[in-house]
């Protein structure tokens, strides 16, 4: 294993640090997890054993960080019967295949998820599993935990919950929700045998129950209670859609946020996925707690929630980030896709002018290590962890785009494949492959799981 890594003659090195550096045919020193120097020829720097990459006709930047996902969704992509289904019968219906989930199938949904991930860019994931089976064993999370450290990923899972089943007024089929104190029990078990408070920790958990219309009050504020006692971030589903808005009116006669305020689901340690349904007094109360927010456009455009007004969160000063959300709603792990989405659909919302590639490139990795309480990656600058990412952008769908590399990866591309990503040190994508796993054998295990757990629910 190589300690020390020299990027050589990068084409364009955007570092996305204070002053939005972008530097021509640039190195990046790395040594043990850290970046040591970027700048021009820094191989009378580097130590004799260095492993060199030449990244010639490459941009190197940050790793991206995806701050939603549910990865478990990974085996229920494109189910026939609800492609065209709107959020709530969407839900319904797969929670009659996802009543069957397992460790197994959640170890082999988050090889598949996690893969896609770091094959588009991201080198830090959450991810938010809800749904607890009461015929498994319940360490699904173990399971994703577990498919992390195989890829090599940096991961912050989010240990989510329902207890609201259809005998209590939810959507959900009642054996896949727990009661209040099994989920607190849980939160606990994990919290002891995974979280790892340390900066350059490779796992860290976070809490967060499903959505406002999935759990009781009282489950929302002892989590709250428990993640501040641990110094843990708080995540849930925000604001989503109209269906929620109104049920949040017909439960406690509140908007969503006002009732998130009431039970003490503000703050800068909170981070909310989608709020695309908010008017501008709820903005500023967002920017002003600094609450943040993980803005899943193409999830928001396959579902038809509606389109967040993103650029209006960014200019107040809200804390914000991008998630690919789940695979039964994307149906992709493609976070640099995401990427472009967000920026086109903020244009369809507010003109050409609303927002660049830049920002949303910023968003992507810097927006993202904020969200998740990371304050050394998602730049490249001198001590932060060594998570970048290569993309070769001498390719066909770059030819001509070269005046300004750095944009033309939003703008162009024939595909969203990076070439090298390296996590706290170490490459873990080599040549636009995975390089710890072996993918054919992944890709034939899922589509074995998804087809018998499509089958069994009756829904192929
Ligand atoms: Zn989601």
């Amino acid at each position: 294993m190589a300690t020390s890594i020299l990027i050589r003659n990068a084409l364009r090195v955007a570092a996305f640090d204070d002053a939005g550096a972008e530097l021509a045919d640039a190195d990046v020193l790395i040594e043990g997890n850290r970046i040591k120097a970027l700048g021009p020829n820094l191989k009378s720097q580097a130590p004799a054993d260095c492993r060199e990459i030449s990244a010639e006709g490459m941009v190197c930047l940050p790793g991206f960080v995806n701050c939603h996902h549910h990865l478990f969704q990974t085996l229920t992509r494109a189910v026939p019967r609800v492609q065209n289904a709107e959020l709530f019968e969407w839900l319904t219906n797969l929670y009659e295949i996802w009543r069957g989930i397992n460790p197994e199938l959640v170890h082999t949904a988050a090889l598949v998820g996690l893969g896609e991930l770091l094959l588009t860019g991201c080198t830090t994931s959450t991810d938010h599993l809800y749904l607890f089976p009461r015929a498994s064993d319940g360490t699904l999370i173990d399971a994703e935990i577990q498919a992390a450290v195989e890829l090599g990923m940096r991961f912050h899972p989010t240990r989510g919950c329902m207890s609201r089943g259809k005998s209590h007024g939810g959507l959900r089929p009642d054996d896949i929700v727990q009661t209040h104190e099994e989920i607190i029990a849980d939160c606990e078990r994990l919290i002891a045998k995974y979280h790892n408070p340390a900066p350059d920790a490779m796992v860290k958990i976070a809490l967060a129950p499903c959505a406002p219309f999935t759990v009781e009050e009282k489950t929302m504020v002892e989590l709250a209670a428990l993640a501040r006692h641990h110094k843990l971030r708080l995540h849930t589903h925000m604001a989503e859609t109209l269906d929620e808005e109104r049920y949040c009116a017909e439960m406690y006669n509140m908007r969503p946020v006002e009732w998130a305020e009431k039970i003490g689901w503000l703050g800068d340690d909170v981070w909310w996925a989608h709020v695309v349904h908010i008017n501008d007094d709820e903005i500023k109360q967002l920017a002003e707690t600094k609450t943040g927010v993980s803005h899943c456009p193409s999830s928001n455009m396959r579902l038809g929630s509606g389109i967040a007004p993103m650029v209006k969160m960014v200019k107040a000063g809200v804390p914000v980030g991008l998630g690919v959300d789940g695979s039964s709603s994307n149906d992709t792990g493609d976070l640099w896709g995401e990427a472009r989405n967000a920026m086109l659909l903020q244009r369809v919302l507010g003109g050409a002018a609303a927002i660049d590639a830049r920002t949303c490139l910023r968003l992507g990795c810097r927006g993202g290590a904020e969200l998740l309480g990371y304050n050394n990656i998602g730049r490249i600058v001198p001590g932060a962890l060594a998570d970048v990412i290569l993309i070769d952008v001498n390719k066909i769908g770059f030819a001509g785009a070269l005046h300004d590399p750095v944009a033309a990866l939003l703008f162009c591309g024939d595909s969203h494949i990076v070439d090298y990503s390296i996590i706290n040190g170490e490459v873990v994508v080599e040549r636009g492959k995975l390089a710890r796993v072996k993918e054919e054998q992944i890709v034939e295990s899922a589509n074995k799981a998804a087809a018998a757990l499509v089958k069994k629910a009756g829904l192929s």
